[in-house]
């Protein structure tokens, strides 16, 4: 049987109607950059998700530059984040002049320990970027009463999670901003790139929504200097389309997920752990895999395509070398990035092919 890592296209059949007439009727308006559609979007966010301001933007690294601009971030301060993540995450601090600052990872949820956090707190921080790896949310009421404590900002990294909950509460709602990401593979896909800022704080929006239009409110009058980062229309009206069934889909996700760690309860692997009073919503369903490399190879000979998130922690990539942090630094996302093994699992994977993918994995441990 041959299963893709994940298939964009059985997606887009269960709802092409609606996304044919919807990117027509765009092109029809002849209005494609930032109309009424990303306007729309924006509404239907911030109910979705109960905050009072949501900006789109062309991407979710653009979501966490501007809310560091927002908010002021600037060189020679230090942003604290997780080392085990998309690049995006620190590129961001980067980007912005200020320098990012590893702190490591809970073994169990892959997101940032709270604890560690507090240990690289320095006069020079200023904010952190919690990161809610692979949909599940971080630690947020340690991150929160930190924040509190030494008077820093919390930038939701939330990418991964819309849709997911930490007691109750959204993802991206908790901090002073949330980014989204809505790049096709994540679990609220375009057919493109997209991205969003939420946040409660109304000089915070008014600033990024300057931002991502050039530093303007008037046409070719500029307050500040800004960025060329708006949502497309065509986008928008994918994505209103589609976060109609984002519920839906992420329940059918945790499903799959609940039947993977059924199916490979007795084996050698280890299965995504869900911390209590969190929601995860398995934008990867990401195994501990023992010979994780060997196993790798084995299921894709038999036609089964799996992920590393994330090879290589960003505490060690070559363009963070000047940081002068070595191997054995962050011991956990170090460990955990020679073990993970991401399945496959969408909304359309079925049970079927999840079935063989654990019986493969069964395959491979056996007499080993
Ligand atoms: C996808 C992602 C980003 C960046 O989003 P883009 O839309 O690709 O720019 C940032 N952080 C995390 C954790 C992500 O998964």
């Amino acid at each position: 049987m041959k299963i893709p890592f994940l298939d964009l296209k059985a997606q887009y059949e269960t709802i092409k109607n609606e996304i044919d007439s919807a990117v027509s009727e765009v092109i029809q308006s002849g209005h494609f950059i930032m109309g009424p559609n990303v306007k729309q979007f924006e509404n239907e966010m911030a109910s979705y998700l109960d905050v009072k301001h949501a900006i789109a933007v062309a991407n979710g690294t653009d979501a966490l530059i501007l809310s560091l601009d927002a908010l002021n971030i600037i060189p020679g301060d230090e942003v604290i984040t997780s080392p085990f993540t998309f690049f995006a995450s620190a590129e961001s601090i980067s980007r912005v002049g200020a320098v990012p600052v590893f702190a490591d990872i809970d073994p169990k949820t892959f997101n940032i320990d709270p604890g560690l956090v507090e240990k690289k707190i320095t006069g020079k921080t200023k904010a952190i970027i919690p990161v809610h790896i692979f949909g599940q949310p971080a630690d947020m009421d340690a991150m929160m009463q930190i924040a509190e404590k030494h008077d820093l900002y919390i930038i939701e990294d939330a990418c991964q999670a819309i849709g997911a909950q930490y007691k109750g509460k959204k993802a991206g709602t908790i901090g002073n901003t949330g980014c989204f990401s809505f790049f096709p593979t994540k679990n609220l896909g375009g057919y493109g790139d997209g991205g969003m800022v939420i946040t409660d704080d109304d000089g915070v929006a008014e600033k990024i929504k300057l931002l991502r239009v050039h530093g303007s409110s008037k046409k070719y009058y500029h307050s500040l200097l800004g960025y060329n980062s708006r949502l497309d229309e065509i986008q928008a009206a994918v994505l209103r389309v589609k976060l109609k069934y984002i519920d839906a889909w992420n329940a059918a996700r945790r499903e799959k997920a609940n039947l993977y760690n059924k199916l490979l309860k007795d084996t050698p692997v280890i299965t995504p752990y869900e911390a209590p009073g969190s929601h995860h919503v398995y934008h990867l369903y990401t195994i501990l895999a023992p010979e994780r490399d060997e196993l790798q190879k084995y299921l894709q000979e038999k036609g089964i395509s799996t992920g590393v998130y994330y090879p290589l922690p960003l505490h060690l990539q070559e363009v963070y070398k000047y940081l002068g942090y070595k191997k054995g630094d962050l011991p956990v996302a170090e460990s955990i990035s020679e073990k993970a093994l991401s399945l496959p699992l969408d909304p359309e994977v079925s049970e079927e092919q999840i079935e063989y993918v654990a019986s493969e994995i069964i395959n491979f441990y056996k007499g080993r």
